[in-house]
């Protein structure tokens, strides 16, 4: 049974030294209670209380890490089936598949592109996190992991199904700490000897549910903690379910046995479907979905989706509420506001980028809330736009007078122009897009 805070408190060393990176020994406790910390943060917490505390303190999903030191992806360590309870901790990564039946060349040439597939969004980087190499067919597996591992700029997951290859390649790269993928009932002693040889996590699936519990299980008892359980995508409704069921084994019903993060293995050679179907599995529950496709097109709208159902839907987006120089503004340059909600804020910066009209964005503060939201709440008014003009030095940066207001605020413009010097307010568009059309077309300083 989960402990409380206070049982757990009276086993720490309450000293408040603040090692664990928080300020006091309940705080701590608090967070291993919510499943946020694991005991073993504590460096202190002497042998007998960890004893005491182990199983029942343990979070119900293990955090499990791939790659090497500094450079891991984290994976795990969830506390919620839906996100509105809390937040999702840790965004599902993203791998790309590096088939055996490419040629040295390709798979290098394939391993750039992953290395250079980084987009920004929003204020946020978002990049493949995983390269997966398959290593059944490929005629030198050592080589083969080698060779992907001497480019690759992100952990690496091998791929295959049988065992003494398997081994083959992970000894070749055991520093670098792969995962490795493709245990099932009719290999699991040969993974768990890879594993546990190496000290490396493993992939686990089964025929069902029931299946890759046992499997864990044994794996558990020849003493491999890092594991993760592995679906394919043969039946899309079956491995949603599988996936939904084994989330709420863990998190609701504390079972151990499937207690650890999950990858998918898109499997679908439609490229159109493969995205859509990733997509799916990313928002619920998949930790890691392995794709073969590395075009833009095709991994963007599977970052969206990841990026989107991982932000913490209880801390608004927000971007500094400053003056932002879009170009290289100079004293004739248009001067615009809007809110400090990011997706606002970047949806403005971008088009007037786009619009090569280089312009000053004056940012209000509105606790991240978009401009129509900010009106309604009482997050923005004449005034404070005002007040934050003044704030901001904004009129030392042009001569002109003019500013330019969101086309959603017009009722704005005569409490400006009375209470400023700013006297010429010129209504802008109502959405972003339109603003290269406008600046293009209107703009005359
Ligand atoms: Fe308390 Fe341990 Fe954290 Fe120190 S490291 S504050 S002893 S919980």
């Amino acid at each position: 049974m989960a402990l409380t805070g206070m049982q757990i408190y009276k086993l720490l060393p309450k000293t408040n030294c603040k090692d664990c990176g928080l300020p006091t020994c309940m705080a701590f406790a608090m967070q291993v209670a919510a499943k946020q910390k694991a005991l073993t943060d504590c460096p202190h917490v002497s042998e007998e209380s960890k004893e005491e505390l182990s199983e029942a303190s343990s979070p119900p999903m293990r955090l499990v890490k791939i790659g090497p030191e500094g450079k891991q992806f984290e994976i795990g360590q969830e506390t919620v089936m839906f996100r509105h309870e809390e937040k999702f901790h840790r965004p599902c990564g993203i791998a790309v598949r590096i088939p055996s039946s490419l040629s040295d060349e390709e798979a290098l040439a394939k391993s750039e592109k992953i290395n250079k597939s980084v987009f920004e969004r929003v204020g946020q980087t978002l990049k493949v996190q995983l390269c997966a190499v398959e290593i059944d067919g490929a005629a030198d597996p050592a080589g083969r992991a080698k060779l992907v591992a001497e480019k690759s700029e992100v952990p690496l997951i091998l791929m295959g199904k049988n065992a003494d290859a398997m081994k083959k390649a992970a000894e070749a790269i055991k520093d670098l700490r792969p995962l490795v993928g493709g245990a099932d009932a009719s290999n699991i002693d040969g993974f768990i000897d890879i594993a546990a040889s190496l000290k490396l996590p493993v992939a686990i699936s089964g025929k069902n549910l029931e299946e890759l519990a046992d499997l864990t299980s044994k794996a558990k008892e020849k003493g491999i903690e890092d594991i993760i359980l592995s679906f394919n995508t043969e039946n899309l409704g079956d491995t949603l379910r599988w996936l939904t069921l084994a989330r709420r084994a863990a998190l609701r019903k504390n079972f151990r046995a499937l207690g650890y993060p999950a990858l998918v293995e898109v499997t679908t050679k439609d490229a159109e479907e493969e995205t859509v179907v990733a997509s799916a599995y990313a928002a619920k529950y998949a930790g890691i979905v392995i794709i073969d496709n590395v075009e833009p097109w095709e991994l963007l709208p599977i970052m969206v989706v990841v990026q989107n159902v991982y932000t913490d839907p209880q801390v608004p987006n927000t971007v500094e509420a400053k003056l932002y120089e879009v170009g290289n503004p100079d004293e004739n340059s248009p001067v615009m506001f809007t809110t400090n909600f990011s997706l606002t804020y970047f949806s403005v910066e971008s088009e007037v980028e786009r619009s090569k009209v280089p312009a000053y964005i004056c940012v209000v503060e509105t606790e991240g809330l978009g401009v129509l939201n900010a009106y309604a709440g009482d997050k923005i008014s004449a005034e404070k736009v005002v007040k934050t003009l003044n704030e901001q030095k904004v009129a030392e940066k042009v001569k002109h007078r003019k500013l330019i207001i969101p086309g959603l605020l017009p009722i704005f413009r005569a409490e400006i122009e009375d209470t400023s010097d700013w006297k010429e307010v010129i209504i802008g568009p109502e959405t972003a897009r339109e603003i290269p059309a406008f600046l293009t077309n209107n703009w005359k300083s």
